[in-house]
């Protein structure tokens, strides 16, 4: 897992509120499962997906044949468009803005140079939106059970102005409420 500084700062952050939620401190790896931080400010939305390799391909490792690169490019093609999975409550006036993905063993970002993991294997995906005014929206509508099959659940972390929560997002559910 990278450690970027923003995504320190909000595991610190909800470490600091969530104290007796140890799960969160260590790497979780469950096929079916996924993590899903979404913080929100009044100019910005961000949300970073951290998800098994598994959930979004069914396999874990480079692709080796025709079929398995085919695969693995509609895979990116869908986390690309994000604006497609994340439909932000448009009170907010969201754009999406950027789009990161980085897993060794797809050799996508800044996990492009590292060797690629044995058995296991991961995949971070971060989307940053461009927000008119962040603060109001109420709630995202994820799209990522439409777009990945083999995902069940996505365990949440929500950092908004009004404070932070958490919250599971189980299939075929597909709206979060950004507000309580
Ligand atoms: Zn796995």
């Amino acid at each position: 897992m990278t450690t970027t500084p923003q995504r320190l700062a909000l595991v610190l952050g909800a470490a600091a509120l969530l104290a007796a939620a140890p799960a969160r401190a260590g790497k979780a790896h469950q096929h079916g499962l996924a993590r899903l931080d979404i913080a929100v400010d009044a100019s910005r939305v961000s949300i970073v997906l951290d998800t098994p390799l598994d959930n979004l391909l069914g396999f874990e490792r480079a692709p080796r044949t025709d079929a398995e690169r085919q695969q693995a490019d509609a895979a990116v093609a869908l986390l690309r468009d994000g604006g497609r999975l994340f439909r932000i409550d448009p009170a907010a006036g969201c754009t999406l803005a950027k789009v990161e993905l980085a897993s060794a063993a797809l050799k996508l970002g800044d996990a492009a140079a590292a060797p690629a993991p044995e058995g296991h294997a991961d995949l971070e995906a971060r989307f940053d939106f461009d927000c008119k005014q962040g603060g109001r929206a109420a709630s995202v509508e994820v799209g990522l059970f439409e777009a990945f099959k083999r995902l069940q659940r996505l365990d949440l972390q929500l950092a908004t102005p009004r404070g932070q929560m958490k919250a599971v997002l189980q299939r075929p559910a597909s709206r979060v409420a950004l507000v309580r």
